[in-house]
């Protein structure tokens, strides 16, 4: 693992060409995008403290117990499209590390078209890093890629020595996969859709929260599980409308190999019309469609998939376009009296991936955390998602499973455990048969007397 990290961060600027080219993300975000994943890489190069068992000596007399985790054999893992570098990372790191082979199925929706490996058309990234991980020493074997789509994925689910599944996407794809392969007796994590929200207290900072709404709802072109989806602007917080808007009118939407683009293209065509679908819908159920940047042209990639910023107000918990994950650049924004109220619409969401609150009051900032049933929450931090040494900690419909991604839990997952209790007796010491539930007592005969003489002294 620390070879390979170092290897990654040689290689950085090619993988992020990579991502950008198949993915669509800026260049810089596909750095960011590397990045993250080479973060749970270091962690796994200093992952060996996790994977300590414990040990008890003398639970009974000349009897010692202590607990090994062993590699449970097979893992793989399942992936999205949105991060095509970091997910992959999220996932092998950690397994190997703990013993186990992988099998990678990257995402579908990211093919290479470039042909710098001359074998057809397949996504890159993993493909990329899977070549370097040989590189830095991996065997032959441990990791392994299998392209394709939904029949590769029950296949996968349905294989006997298949021991774990590791899943991020969607939650139409997850529950099916959570459901098929814990009925063949796996172990599933499966990371999915989400709808993150931001509350705005009225005594926030104006300019640093306004720039970090922008930055969260439109960055990567709000294809991010934890991008910014909603803002529940609390009291007079709700005149800041008219700054947002400016300020993501601003964002120059582009081909991501462009320095100055802010936001490239979402992933398909068919991503495109669902999103436009979406912000029609909240348009005909009453929303107020404050930016609309559904008709942008990007000059020389006319067909090109871009959608501009835009910015739906006046939205209502009961529209489509609440109720569903959009998973592109389209900031929702509703209102509440008070932090109460904010707390109350955050919590009826299904969804529990992501919740920030920007305020200068620790009261609110306590308040928030406390009462919010959002898994990762962000105090003035707009995507709050922690570094590896802490798990991904998704909640409710954005996550399925026990054991989150990486951290202590990522061991967890990637390992079981076992406990064993040992004796070592001189061979010339005397046993008899005893056929009585064995205890940690020495002998049920002075353990009555104990108790005889605790209850009745
Ligand atoms: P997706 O569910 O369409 O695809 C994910 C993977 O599942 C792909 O490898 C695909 O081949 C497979 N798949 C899809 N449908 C399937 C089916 N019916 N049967 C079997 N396999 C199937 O997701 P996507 O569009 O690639 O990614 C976007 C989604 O991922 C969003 O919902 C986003 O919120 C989510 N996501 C979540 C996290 C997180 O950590 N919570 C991180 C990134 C992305």
């Amino acid at each position: 693992m620390l070879k390979f990290q170092e290897l990654i961060r040689r290689d950085m600027d090619k993988l992020a060409l990579n991502v950008t080219t198949e993915q669509g993300k800026t260049l810089k975000d596909a750095q960011g995008d590397v990045f993250r994943g080479l973060e749970v890489v270091e962690h796994a190069c200093g992952m060996a403290t996790l994977q300590m068992g414990e040990y008890v000596s003398d639970v009974s007399s000349g009897i010692d117990t202590y607990s090994i985790r062993e590699p449970l054999g097979v893992c793989a893992g399942i992936c999205p499209f949105n991060f095509p570098a970091m997910i992959p990372l999220w996932m092998f790191p950690v397994a190997v590390t703990c013993g186990n082979t992988f099998i990678l199925k990257p995402s579908e929706k990211v093919p290479e078209r470039v042909g710098c490996h001359n074998i057809g058309i397949f996504p890159g990234a993993s493909v990329m890093l899977a070549e370097l991980a040989m590189e830095a020493g991996l065997p032959e074997g441990v990791l392994n890629i299998v392209h394709g789509t939904h029949d590769i994925v029950n296949a996968i689910c349905d294989d006997d020595d298949i021991k774990a599944i590791s899943f991020v996407g969607s939650n139409v794809a997850g529950m099916h996969i959570y459901a098929r392969a814990a009925a063949k007796g796996k172990r599933v994590q499966a990371n999915m859709g989400a709808k993150n929200h931001a509350v705005v207290m009225p005594d926030a900072s104006v300019d640093a929260t306004v720039n970090a709404l922008v930055a969260a709802g439109f960055g990567a072109a709000g294809q991010r599980c934890m991008a910014l989806s909603t803002v529940v602007f609390v009291g007079d917080s709700k005149l800041w409308e008219s700054k947002l808007v400016e300020h993501a009118k601003a964002l120059k939407v582009n081909v991501g190999t462009e320095p100055d683009a802010d936001l490239g293209p979402v992933i398909s065509k068919q991503a495109k019309e669902r999103i436009h679908r979406l912000i029609q819908s909240g348009v005909e159920s009453g929303a107020r469609l404050v930016l609309d940047g559904r008709n942008i042209v990007v000059p020389g990639y006319e067909s090109g998939n871009f959608i501009g910023p835009t910015i739906l107000s006046d939205v209502t918990a009961n529209m489509e376009c609440y109720k569903e994950e959009i998973f592109g650049p389209v900031l929702l924004l509703t209102e509440a009296d008070n932090l109460e109220e904010a707390i109350n619409i955050i919590n009826e969401n299904k969804y529990g991936n992501g919740a920030s609150i920007f305020t200068t009051s620790g009261v609110a900032a306590r308040k928030f955390q406390t009462e919010i049933e959002a898994g990762q929450v962000g105090i003035n931090v707009p995507i709050p998602v922690p570094l590896p040494f802490f798990s991904f900690t998704g909640n409710k419909a954005s996550f399925a499973g026990d054991l989150n991604f990486y951290g202590k839990a990522g061991v967890n997952f990637y390992t079981q455990i076992k406990t064993v209790t040992q004796q070592w007796k001189d061979s010339a010491s005397k046993s008899k048969i005893n056929l009585a539930m064995p205890t940690s007592q020495k002998s049920l005969d002075s353990y009555k007397s104990c108790s005889t003489i605790v209850l009745h002294p």
